[in-house]
């Protein structure tokens, strides 16, 4: 696939990723930048809803909002591993017997694969009433997510494999904690218990968010310090700064951008 893109990449003055592991080798290492992406904190998945407007925008889904929220919002399919998510609910359920579990997932209309891992999570789920698998074909939008991010006890991440991990970046910046895999660019966005927890196996997440439940002070302290990060990291006022650095150095107002903009290869 590399070798197919490449004489279409090369045409151009620059080139930006995400993350340095993700710069591919034969580039070359000038004019190649790390930009890791951003949220609109202003756009409807993101901008401020009174406790009023969450109640009634997810009162047609049936939690009781007493009672703690665990919410995973992805794509269905393996790379975020939503029968993991289960998994650690099914533990933290022994501890907090009125836990509740929201899966929160986009799902194409026409592509039958979604469709199939709709099934596959839902017959795994067994008919648990207190998981909520939930999707756009049942009215969940912009809005919806936002609102289930905001009332979340704790937001997980729960991937094996990520690109940035965007929903993640949403989450801290509701002030939620979070528990997340240690894969792609979530380790940007957490860092160890001060943002959220870094998990690599069910046992491990389900024993954080037990953590934080038993512990609310706790994860308020860490809902507080994942926004502060998120505003001075992934917002899109940094990420339109950072272009701007961008262009500049690429038509030569400046020589160079900051170490960690401009990729070094090690
Ligand atoms: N998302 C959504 N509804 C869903 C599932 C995902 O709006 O049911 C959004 C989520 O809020 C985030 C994006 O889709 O903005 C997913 O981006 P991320 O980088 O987390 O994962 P990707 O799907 O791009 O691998």
């Amino acid at each position: 696939m590399w070798h197919f893109l490449h004489p279409f990449i090369e045409i151009y003055d620059g080139l930006i990723f995400t993350l340095a592991d993700y710069v591919q080798v034969g580039l070359g290492a000038s004019n190649i930048f790390i930009l890791p992406p951003a949220i609109d904190p202003l756009s409807p998945k993101n901008v401020e809803l009174s406790p009023e407007v969450i109640a009634q925008t997810l009162s047609p889904y049936g939690m009781n909002l007493n009672h703690p929220l665990i919410v995973q919002v992805s794509r269905l399919d393996r790379a975020k591993n939503p029968w993991g998510v289960i998994d650690a609910y099914r533990l933290v359920k022994r501890e907090v017997p009125w836990v509740q579990l929201a899966l929160v997932a986009s799902m194409a209309h026409d592509d039958p694969d979604t469709r199939k891992y709709f099934q596959r999570i839902a017959d795994y789920a067994g008919g648990d009433c207190d998981v909520y698998l939930l999707t756009n074909l049942v009215g969940v939008g912009n809005v919806e997510v936002n609102a289930f991010q905001r009332v979340a006890a704790v937001v997980v991440q729960n991937s094996v494999r990520e690109g940035f991990g965007l929903s993640v970046s949403e989450a801290l910046w509701k002030e939620r904690p979070v528990v997340a895999g240690n894969v792609g660019g979530i380790p940007l966005q957490i860092i160890y218990g001060k943002t959220g927890y870094l998990v690599n196996t069910v046992q491990e997440c389900a024993n954080r968010i037990v953590y934080l439940l038993q512990h609310p002070q706790v994860a308020e302290r860490m809902g507080r310090a994942g926004k502060e990060y998120v505003r001075q990291n992934f917002l899109v006022t940094r990420y339109l700064r950072d272009y701007l650095k961008i262009l500049n150095r690429l038509s030569g107002q400046v020589e160079s951008v900051e170490e960690g903009l401009e990729y070094r290869p090690s």
